[in-house]
């Protein structure tokens, strides 16, 4: 039998992995939807159903199913593009919940593409829940300009809200155990720190080391999809 699953779809951060799993031989193969597929464009065209079928395509060249060897496949919009191509291409399949090893597996792989990225741990927990998408948002607004770059920015709930602009003011910290969003170390109590502040469905504060608020990393990102310059920055100079 093999499993084909997904994890991280609901990631407003990163791309989507999809894990295939043999549990007989525990043989694994796996690989990320790649993030530019979620662009405003591609995301209209749910390109990344697309990636789907190439990825299971590479895997099943690798694993090489036995004649009549079962599929089944997790339960979801992720695999609609690929459960034509099964029955196309003669695989016998079936669609059902996946629990167990296979789970734990794929959503392992997407921590550790998520860590890579350089979500922080405790921040990664959140990538697994769509609705966490606004605690994501907190990490994106801290370097703007770098992590807006590895966001699903073709998402309906990032283009409600894609031109807001933060504010930016100084502040000084005195409770301890805050942690700055930039480079994930802790704030010494007493310290200059930037705070930048935005509204989505609630007000949300960032705050950061003043050396780590690089004004230049928010400088707003061209809008690629359309091939606009950037025009002058929406962000106060200080
Ligand atoms: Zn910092």
């Amino acid at each position: 039998m093999i499993q084909v699953d997904d994890s991280g779809s609901g990631s407003f951060v990163g791309g989507t992995c999809i894990g295939i799993y043999r549990p007989e031989t525990n043989e694994y193969y796996f690989d990320i939807i790649p993030v530019e597929l979620y662009s405003v464009e591609n995301f209209a065209k749910k390109k990344y159903l697309d990636e789907v079928v190439n990825i299971v395509e590479a895997a099943f060249r690798v694993l090489c199913p036995a004649e009549g060897e079962i599929i089944e496949v997790c339960r979801g919009y992720m695999f609609d593009r690929l459960k034509i191509w099964l029955t196309e291409n003669g695989y016998r399949w079936y669609s059902t919940q996946i629990t167990g090893q296979v789970q734990e597996i794929v959503e392992k792989s997407f921590e550790l593409y998520a860590e890579r990225l350089g979500l922080p741990g405790h921040y990664i927990k959140y990538t697994r829940y769509p609705f966490h998408f606004h605690k994501l948002l907190r990490w994106v607004y801290a370097d703007f300009e770098n992590r807006i770059r590895l966001c699903k920015v073709g998402w309906k709930c990032w283009q409600k809200i894609a031109g807001l602009t933060p504010d930016i003011s100084d502040a000084c910290i005195c409770a301890p155990s805050f942690i700055c969003m930039k480079c994930g170390r802790y704030i010494k109590p007493g310290s200059e720190i930037r705070v930048i502040r935005f509204v989505s469905n609630r007000e949300n504060y960032v705050y950061l080391h003043k050396a780590c608020h690089a004004r230049r990393s928010f400088v707003r990102l061209p809008d690629a999809t359309k091939g606009r310059s950037p025009g002058p920055s929406p962000y106060p100079d200080n």
